[in-house]
């Protein structure tokens, strides 16, 4: 029963996997693409620390992360990328890449 379950969840999982990817491709910088539903807008204000030439995101969809420890794929949600960027201040050409488990293995050493 709870193996059956298991293999429901994986399924879930992938189908998610699939859907992220399939709109991985989106340029979240075009001033023409209508924001995605699901997608998060941006507030340029808390980006201003980002010196690019390339253009700022107007809002940011979930992505799929490949961790560079374990390989696993995992989605990096709209809602953490803006924390990310916007409160941690992170560069807007950094992007996480270790998926949750590494992280908290790594946080425990
Ligand atoms: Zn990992």
């Amino acid at each position: 029963m709870s193996r059956k379950k298991n293999k429901m969840e994986r399924l879930n999982q992938s189908r998610l996997l699939a859907r992220v990817k399939a709109q991985s491709g989106m340029d979240t910088t075009d001033p023409d693409i209508r924001p995605p539903s699901g997608a998060v807008l941006a507030n340029k204000d808390e980006l201003s620390h980002n010196n690019t030439y390339g253009g700022l995101p107007r809002f940011y969809i979930d992505k799929v992360v490949v961790c560079r420890n374990c390989g696993t794929e995992e989605i990096w949600a709209a809602g953490r990328q803006k924390w990310w960027y916007e409160v941690a201040k992170g560069n807007i050409n950094t992007r996480a890449v270790l998926c949750r488990s590494c992280r908290e293995a790594k946080r425990q050493k």
